[in-house]
């Protein structure tokens, strides 16, 4: 799995399909807005929330909506 819907077999209901996908900020996007904030980048401190790979990723299953897992 990775930041981008993958596809897997879910474990609840055993169908095959590409999940859906939900980023969310994590601790990591936390980290990279303050070290832009200790670095003098006051105008970049939002940007990591705008990028996906900065986020962290959860992954639905597209068939029962069961929570598979998620990608940092
Ligand atoms: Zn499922």
């Amino acid at each position: 799995m990775g930041n981008k819907p993958s596809r897997i077999i879910c474990r609840m209901c055993n169908q095959e399909m590409v999940t859906r996908i939900e980023t969310n900020a994590s601790l990591k996007t936390h980290l990279f807005a303050l070290l832009l904030c200790g670095l003098g980048c006051w105008c970049c401190v939002c940007i990591p929330y705008f990028i996906d790979s900065c986020k962290k990723t959860n992954h639905y299953c597209t068939t029962c909506g069961a929570y598979i897992g998620f990608y940092n």
